[in-house]
């Protein structure tokens, strides 16, 4: 039976329950992380603290752990379902409190921790790249939650999500508030233009995606060269190629955009340097 880490104990996964009074369920008052576990290792564990904290900062949620505790958390957790490669989700909500919105009444933030498996996107879309199409709902606007928070409130993306979908298509394209392009429904997105890769800023209101920084610094030790720049739904179109990164989808060539092929409408040469650059990082560590 699977083990489950709730606030201290490893529980079956059946048993592994939160009150219907917890904020993170009533208002979607929590952050996690999205980690993932290679050969024993969990791939860029310190990044991901360092996001789970910064987005804890953000929202004024105090981890009720310290990150060695939380650390040692994950590991007993991987350890209890015998995982040497899996997908851990690490959550922490505001926790058990009124029908009120307040956080202030909420005693103690709830910690638990799941480890599983994952497959974002269906195996030959490794192969041969996939569809996706711009959404009508756009990213969050900076000023109300930022996108550089991880929060359990994820009705935004969903939203896009449900529209993919709608059309037949894994993923979606966010534009941001100014009509920029953003970033997908739960990765971020590059594209190739002349050799140079392009990928949006900070400032264009994305999540600071882990796979992303390592993507980027990929490409500085393959000597090709990458930029953040912002970039308008135009620059897709008319890109040579185009891929998105994260953590369940690892690095995945986007071959159609709104109906409209992306360069040669193959996996193109860079994409596919980087997805095998990206495979030794996570095989050799
Ligand atoms: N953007 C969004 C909205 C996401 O949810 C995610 C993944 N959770 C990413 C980007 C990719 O981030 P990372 O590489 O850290 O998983």
């Amino acid at each position: 039976m699977p083990k489950v880490w709730i606030d201290g104990q490893l529980v079956d996964k059946e048993n592994a329950k939160i009150s219907v009074y917890d904020h993170g369920l009533l208002y979607g008052d929590g952050v996690f992380e999205g980690i993932r576990l290679y050969s024993g290792k969990i791939f860029e564990c310190e990044a991901h603290l360092d996001r789970l904290w910064h987005s804890a900062r953000a929202i004024r949620l105090d981890i009720p752990i310290s990150r060695d505790e939380f650390r040692a958390a994950m590991q007993q957790t991987i350890k209890a379902n015998g995982f040497t490669d899996c997908y851990i989700r690490a959550c922490v909500t505001r926790g058990v409190g009124y029908l009120g919105i307040s956080p202030k009444k909420c005693a103690r933030p709830s910690v638990f921790i799941i480890a599983d498996t994952i497959e974002l996107y269906p195996k030959e879309m490794y192969e041969k790249g996939m569809a996706i199409i711009t959404a009508s709902v756009i990213r969050s606007h900076p000023n109300a939650i930022s996108p550089r928070i991880k929060s359990m409130n994820y009705l935004n993306n969903i939203l896009a999500k449900i529209e993919a979908i709608d059309a037949g298509v894994p993923e979606a394209i966010m534009l941001n508030h100014e009509g920029n392009v953003a970033e997908c429904t739960g990765d971020n997105i590059f594209m190739v233009r002349s050799g140079q890769v392009q990928t949006p800023t900070t400032a264009d209101g994305i999540l600071e995606g882990i796979t992303r920084k390592v993507v980027i610094g990929l490409c500085g030790k393959l000597g090709i060269p990458c930029v953040e720049k912002t970039l308008q739904r135009h620059d897709l179109y008319i890109a040579d190629e185009c891929f998105l990164t994260g953590t369940a989808a690892e690095v995945v060539a986007v071959t159609k955009i709104d109906g409209r092929p992306i360069g040669s409408g193959q996996v193109g040469p860079i994409t596919r340097k980087l997805m095998e650059a990206f495979g030794r990082v996570i095989r050799e560590g």
